[in-house]
């Protein structure tokens, strides 16, 4: 049984990445498991190219930092010989009505509308990229939230549609939940998700953050003015946000930890404890591994390799059935 699962480097890794998903990737993963970091996603908007590189490296250096087995862990990019190809093949097996139905591409798309970019053909087209990601590893299962299970869902039809047409080549995969995980929102705004792409630096800790910035960032999160220590996520979103984040450091529910504290500040305190001696070993294994470029290069080369090997089969047959190649 093979998950796969990826994370774009579209910013800095921040604190809900590494709760609500790395961490969860790193005690749970399967042998046969694999995670990505998918740059090539990150390309569907506007970018730096030096930037997106450097995120890169550094993302793939957090999740071999939180422990993930490296020969599990790949970069997308480095596997572009064979999804180059493959995403052209699944193109030709994708309606393009069923591209246009794809609600996050109408949203993104709004989105740079809205700012007076150009909405990029690539953001249209990179949910058959995706299912070219999960088709040509052969995985089962896609752990995803509801924003990407319409594009699980789209490499299920392609899976299908292409075995059924030119010959049993993919697994169909299928898409799972991924088992619950702290949802952290912004602390500078608790009614938006703490997001890579979001521009509030204030809201976001980031796992690279030093202790002193991490600290101020969570004596700063908005909280309100009821002074009533509850856990009411509706009522009191910030100081819910807050006890959350507690709880999933501790390994408790955030019920039982806004029982131990009578203010807000005591509550910021721990957090800020907790969260600080969460990320310390994280910080100092990926500064390690960004130390020695050559090393992580090495590490970098052999998951890429490794899925290169997975997929040679799975895309000679493709190529081979679809007359070409
Ligand atoms: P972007 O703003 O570019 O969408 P993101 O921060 O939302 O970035 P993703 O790359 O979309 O991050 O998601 C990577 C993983 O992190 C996913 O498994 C996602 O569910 C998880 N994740 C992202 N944000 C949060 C959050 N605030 N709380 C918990 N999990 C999160
Ligand atoms: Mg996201």
């Amino acid at each position: 049984m093979t998950r796969l699962s990826g994370i774009t480097p579209s910013g800095p890794a921040h604190a809900g990445n590494y709760l609500g998903a790395i961490r969860q990737w790193a005690r749970e993963g399967g042998a046969g498991d694999l995670y990505f970091v998918s740059d090539l996603h990150a390309m569907t908007t506007p970018y730096h190219p030096q930037k997106l590189r450097a995120r890169t490296r550094e993302l793939l250096a957090v999740l071999i930092a939180a422990g993930i087995e490296p020969d599990t862990v790949f970069v997308q990019s480095d596997l572009m010989p064979q999804l180059g190809p493959l995403t052209w093949v699944l193109e030709c097996a994708c309606a393009f009505g069923e591209a246009a139905r794809m609600t996050q591409f109408k949203e993104k798309s709004a989105d740079r509308t809205h700012e007076g970019t150009p909405v990029r053909v690539g953001l249209f087209t990179y949910p058959v990229l995706m299912a070219a990601d999960i088709l040509l590893q052969g995985a089962d299962e896609i752990p995803v939230g509801d924003d990407q299970a319409q594009h699980v869902e789209l490499a299920r039809v392609l899976a299908r549609r292409f075995n059924s047409t030119y010959g049993e080549a993919f697994v169909v995969p299928r898409a799972v939940m991924p088992r619950a995980a702290a949802r952290i929102r912004d602390l500078a705004d608790p009614t938006r998700k703490m997001a890579k792409s979001s521009s509030d630096a204030a809201g976001t800790l980031l796992v690279l953050d030093d202790p002193d910035l991490l600290r101020r960032k969570i004596k700063r999160a908005v909280t309100d003015s009821l002074g009533r220590l509850e856990y009411r996520p509706v009522e009191q979103p910030g100081l819910a946000n807050l006890l959350e984040i507690l709880a999933t450091c501790q390994g408790k529910s955030p019920r039982e930890v806004a029982a131990g504290y009578s203010s807000y500040g005591e509550v910021k305190d721990a957090v800020a404890e907790a969260v600080v001696e969460e990320f310390r070993p994280l910080r100092e294994r990926t500064h390690d591994l960004l130390s020695d470029p050559a090393e992580l290069d090495r590490v970098r080369a052999q998951g890429g390799a490794r899925a290169m090997e997975r997929g040679a089969h799975r895309l000679t047959t493709v190529l081979r059935l679809s007359g070409v190649g």
